[in-house]
């Protein structure tokens, strides 16, 4: 079994503020980290190091971003296909962290938002039936929809987290057979009920330290949140989404209670260190994680 991850990646910048500034401010900041980032290949990482084969796809553009990308990105036992694409920015964010302890984001979407519809399909080929086909909510409309459609048309097992919030996510339940949720994303898309009733098989609510649910018609799972001291929860959702997913696939089974146990383990690991890709369980963790 293979997965497929089609997506966004980014460089984030972490900056470290003592407050956020107000229109016409110039303040100090200092760095704190350069990290590869962006949903997809944040998913795409954390599968891979669970050991099960990962390809992922996105756009980037040709420039220097996209180089330090790709050159990241081989540091990782995945299958990398960046699409580069003339006359576009390479994506990235700058990651405010205030004193305080809330932060904010900025994130450009150029490159993932020229990701056609034709490259989103070639990034399928080889793709069997029972693979996992993993989207986020980063591309266009045409281009998630015409992806999600190829990946129902070779039997794939189409999965969506649909973050960032997208006007177009209703439209594409039908396409989807399992959607990863927060709560926020849950109650905007008019609740778990609404998506199962749109044709969803499967709906994993994640509620952040209260832990996650796997949702099914006529059935529910729990799985309390693993306690921790946390220092930074960016990337949870998308290690919780990605380990849970690795798990049922590596065991061949389909979601089950294991493997958001898994999940939430992986998570506690990741809330509790600071960063993204450099939070997420190493290869080495993760074979421990998982062997529980
Ligand atoms: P993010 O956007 O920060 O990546 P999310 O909103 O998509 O996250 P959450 O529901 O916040 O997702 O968290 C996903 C999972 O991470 C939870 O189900 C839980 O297992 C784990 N987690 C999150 N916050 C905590 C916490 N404070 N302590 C322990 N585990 C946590």
């Amino acid at each position: 079994m293979k997965a497929f991850v089609i997506g966004n990646v980014a460089l984030d910048e972490t900056l470290s503020i003592e407050d956020f500034p107000r229109p016409g401010a110039s303040i100090f900041g200092a760095a704190l980290s350069r990290d590869l980032g962006g949903k997809g290949a944040n998913q795409a990482i954390v599968m891979a190091r669970t050991g099960l084969e990962c390809r992922f796809a996105a756009a980037v553009g040709r420039d220097g971003r996209g180089q330090e990308i790709a050159r990241r990105l081989e540091a990782e036992a995945l299958e990398a296909r960046l699409i580069e694409i003339a006359g576009t920015a390479t994506d990235f964010s700058i990651i405010l962290m205030a004193e305080q302890g809330e932060n904010a984001v900025i994130t450009t979407r150029e490159a993932a938002a020229a990701m056609t519809p034709e490259m989103a399909r070639g990034a399928l080929d080889g793709a069997q039936a029972g693979d996992p086909l993993v989207m986020q909510g980063n591309l266009g409309a045409e281009t998630t929809r015409a992806a999600l459609a190829a990946g129902r048309a070779r039997g794939m097992r189409t999965v969506l987290n649909p973050s960032p919030l997208q006007s177009y996510f209703a439209d594409l339940w039908p396409l989807v057979d399992c959607a990863f949720v927060n709560e926020g994303e849950a109650k905007a898309l008019g609740g778990v009920e609404a998506i199962l009733a749109a044709g969803v098989t499967d709906v994993v609510l994640t509620l952040g330290a209260q832990g996650a649910a796997l949702i099914r018609l006529g059935g529910r799972i729990e799985v309390t949140a693993e306690p921790c001291t946390v220092l930074d929860t960016t990337g949870a959702g998308d290690c919780f989404m990605a380990v849970a997913l690795a798990s049922a696939a590596l065991r061949g089974s389909g979601l089950d209670a294991r493997a958001l146990g898994h999940a939430a383990r992986a998570a506690a690991y990741t809330v509790a260190r600071a960063g993204t890709v450099s939070a997420f369980p190493d290869r080495a963790t993760m074979a421990s994680l998982l062997s529980t």
